[in-house]
């Protein structure tokens, strides 16, 4: 396997000689140690947003740049730490005085607007539960969870307000208030509202963070719904350890960089990378109002000088698709580390960073449900393309045989297949999934949390993803993973994207079925779709590789902008699409 070796110096190497050494690394490390890193709160117990804002605020940091908000013409506003504490701090109060309780559970369904951002942080502070909803979900998907959640308090803009939800009122008897971030404050306001803006004027600036227990829940998180019905994962205010730890050792993020997630809080990612884990390490982070632009995205790492950048292997197909001369026309010198989460990440695409940016894609692997990363790449480790990397310092991980008799074990022996498995107790651990315990305890065997994928793992500690236990295929007695199938249709210069599902066959059971979309400039036909197999062929073998390629405009998506195969194998065989709330362009 190739190895793939940095060739940009980073420029303060030796603030975390730590991480030279892996091994060091992991045996040096401990939540105890992790947890004198970070303040504690004065009046007792660990809260998130003092930690991500309150404690920087009350230090040397509180003029620096904590949020720079960029809105839809490119412009940006400045928002200082100092500013962020005072905005939470009046939001906490708004909250408080609307009698909002420790524990209950407050929304927000907005675009990356400010408002989004000090409404999650004066949530945290009142001891009350932040869950963000993804701006572009339709009526129903709101409706299901603002219902499943019992939300009490809903912030979102008036126009989000009336297209979606007012008509949903009725219907969703524990949403006390709604408070509308409105573009027009001398207007009427809607009834049974109240507005946003005109509460947080009148609020006073002082907020003292009540004793919270570690254990007090934090953040409601739902699943992207990739394999079915989303689910709500409940973390914990300890999270904020491990979203420290993982932003230091993952994403080795220093308090110098500018640090751009480009995920939604809408999903996990955007809330723990994209609020939390820059913040609480005293980093400037860039929030884009907009959605995907190639050009834009590169005008952002160029003008705002981006040090550390983390997005979603769908982003990087998309830049693929584009090419690697527009990449070039950038100058980039600021950019020093890129990382991808949300999907398996392709060697092609791993090695395509190297030749457009210069420095490859770091993936880095993690879920919902394990509220930070688990897995990566690390700067200072070899990255092995195609590899979700190596288990972070405090995190045991491990691939697991299912034995007869209902148990779990480690298996020993490197490259065989079984299910990824962590060591439960790590603390953004989610702590339930909200009203369906049952399945929460399904989770878990013994000390073992057991995470749906299958993977691998090599002689050398890294993790290799073979598919999520539902995808994988089953053919003439092989179990086949997609993504090693989907890698290799990725290697053809003409596919833009891949997905593979088993189709039932008389003779193997069954055999790969393969979609793919193409490249600008690419013509579907017989002839293409003939050379594509060939390659799979040539690289797979016949056992493996698909009997049949699709040719298909786009390949049907969450939001997230994870491939849903299994709404590609309902339509293949005529079955129920199931739960399609998350699919991207369903609204
Ligand atoms: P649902 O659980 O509702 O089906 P989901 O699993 O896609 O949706 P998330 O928690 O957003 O919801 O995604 C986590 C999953 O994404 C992982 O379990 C894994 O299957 C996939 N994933 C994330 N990062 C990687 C990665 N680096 N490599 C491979 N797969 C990844
Ligand atoms: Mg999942």
């Amino acid at each position: 396997m190739a190895l793939v070796t940095l060739n940009k110096s980073r420029d303060d190497w030796e603030l975390v000689p730590n991480l030279l050494d892996y091994d060091d690394a992991r045996e040096n490390f401990s939540w105890e140690h992790e947890l004198a890193l970070l303040d504690g709160l004065p009046a007792g117990g660990l809260n998130i947003a003092h930690e991500a804002v309150d404690r920087h605020a009350a230090g040397e940091r509180r003029n620096h740049t904590a949020l720079r908000w960029l809105d839809r013409q490119g412009d940006a506003t400045d928002f200082s730490y100092g500013e962020l504490s005072r905005l939470s701090n009046r939001f906490a109060n708004v909250l408080r005085q609307l009698g909002v309780q420790k524990g209950e559970r407050v929304f927000v369904l907005s675009e990356r607007e400010p408002a989004l951002y000090i409404t999650a942080l004066g949530t945290l502070k009142n001891g009350s539960v932040f869950c963000p909803l993804f701006s572009a979900f339709g009526p129903e998907p709101l409706r299901a969870r603002l219902s499943i959640g019992e939300a009490k308090v809903l912030v979102t803009s008036e126009r989000l307000y009336q297209r979606k939800v007012a008509a949903l009122r009725e219907s969703l008897p524990h949403l006390q208030q709604v408070l509308l971030v409105r573009d027009a404050p001398e207007s009427a306001l809607p009834p049974a509202t109240l507005d946003f803006g005109q509460l947080l004027d009148h609020a006073a600036d002082e907020f003292v963070i009540e004793n919270t227990d570690p254990e007090d829940p934090a953040l409601l998180h739902f699943t992207s719904g990739t394999t079915g019905k989303p689910k709500g994962a409940l973390h914990v205010h300890e999270a904020v350890l491990a979203h420290h730890a993982s932003a230091r050792l993952a994403l080795d993020l220093h308090p110098q960089d500018i640090f751009w997630c480009t995920a939604d809080p809408g999903w996990v990612t955007g809330t723990s990378y994209g609020i939390i884990a820059p913040l609480v390490i005293g980093a400037t982070m860039i929030v884009d109002r907009e959605e995907f632009d190639p050009e834009r995205w590169y005008g952002i790492l160029r003008d705002h000088r981006v040090s550390v950048w983390y997005t979603a292997p769908t982003a990087v197909r998309m830049m693929m698709k584009v090419g690697a001369e527009l990449v070039r026309q950038f100058e980039l010198p600021a950019l020093r580390f890129m990382a991808s989460v949300g999907e398996p990440l392709n060697p092609e695409a791993v090695l395509w960073g190297k030749e457009a940016f210069g420095l490859p894609f770091h993936d880095n692997w993690w879920q919902t449900e394990t509220g930070g990363i688990m897995i990566a790449n690390f700067l200072s480790q070899p990255i092995r393309p195609g590899s979700m990397g190596r288990p972070l310092p405090g995190i045991e991980a491990a691939v697991v045989r299912h034995c007869e008799d209902g148990s779990v074990e480690p298996i020993v022996e490197p490259d065989q297949e079984g299910e990824l498995a962590l060591k439960r107790g790590w603390p953004s651990m989610f702590r339930t999934y909200l009203y369906e315990e049952e399945r929460y305890q399904k989770c878990f065997h013994g000390e073992w949390y057991l995470t749906g994928d299958l993977a691998r793992r090599d002689r050398d500690g890294y993790f290799w993803f073979v598919g999520r236990a539902d995808d994988v295929i089953k053919s003439s007695g092989h179990l086949i993973g997609p993504f090693e199938v989907e890698s290799a249709l990725m290697e053809h210069p003409a596919v833009a994207e891949a997905a593979v599902i088993g189709v039932p066959d008389p003779m193997a059971g069954e055999v790969v079925k393969g979609f793919v979309s193409l490249k600008p400039g690419f013509e579907a036909g017989a002839a293409l779709q003939q050379e594509i197999m060939a390659l799979a062929r040539k690289r797979l073998g016949p056992a493996v590789a698909p009997r049949q390629i699709q040719i298909e405009e786009t390949l049907p998506r969450t939001r997230s902008g994870k491939i849903m195969r299994r709404l590609l194998k309902a339509r293949e065989l005529g079955l129920p699409e199931g739960d399609t709330s998350t699919l991207e362009g369903n609204e």
